[in-house]
């Protein structure tokens, strides 16, 4: 199923036409993370390699960089995502009924969904002009209670082994 530019048959959460006269919006940018897992550099990837060839077929033989929107729709990047189109949209029920339509997704219908819910209101108006707030000042670590980031990753105790194989493969 491909979407048009006027975002006709959207079935996706916060997924713009990422395509403007000279670019292209690609990765987390364009919306790209898959929410459940938290995983996006998968999808950043292969958006900028589908974006790349559209660039390279638009020098090279004058084609246009729509070609980009096409292949994104027939890709593996838009099946996984419209997989995982719900789970963020149904907290708007309150945590309780947003973890079981999370788990019913998960367990049962497995992406397979006949419904796509809805996120209560568009995404700029859950934004506000920035004078309206005040910078939030956040202390420096003390390093008894609060840390930087590379001590905190290294007491989170994550560790690779050195060959170990990749988990994504592209
Ligand atoms: C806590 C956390 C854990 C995650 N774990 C995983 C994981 O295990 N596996 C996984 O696949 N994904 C994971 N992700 C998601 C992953 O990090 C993102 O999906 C991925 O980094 C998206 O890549 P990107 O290139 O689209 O954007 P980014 O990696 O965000 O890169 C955008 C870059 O643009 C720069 N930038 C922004 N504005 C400007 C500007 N005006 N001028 C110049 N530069 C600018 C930013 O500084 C940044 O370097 C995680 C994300 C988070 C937050």
């Amino acid at each position: 199923m491909l979407y048009n530019k006027n975002m006709m048959l959207v079935k996706f959460q916060s997924i713009q036409y990422p395509v403007f006269p000279g670019g292209a919006i690609i990765g987390c940018s364009a919306g790209f993370l898959n929410v459940p897992k938290i995983k996006g550099t998968h999808t950043a990837m292969k958006s900028g390699m589908l974006a790349a060839e559209a660039a390279f077929g638009s020098l090279r033989e004058g084609t246009s960089l729509k070609s980009y929107w096409e292949t994104l729709g027939s890709s593996w990047i838009w099946d996984e995502l419209h997989r995982a189109r719900n789970y963020r949209p149904a907290f708007e029920y309150g945590v309780i009924p947003g973890l079981a339509i999370c788990a019913l997704e998960r367990y049962i219908l497995k992406g397979r969904s006949p419904f796509t819910l809805k996120h209560g209101k568009p995404d700029h108006e859950a934004t506000n002009a920035a004078r309206l707030h005040s910078p939030i000042e956040y202390p420096k670590p003390d390093g008894v209670f609060s840390f930087d980031v590379p001590t905190s990753l290294h007491r989170s105790n994550t560790n690779h082994d050195h060959d170990q194989p990749a988990h994504l493969r592209l």
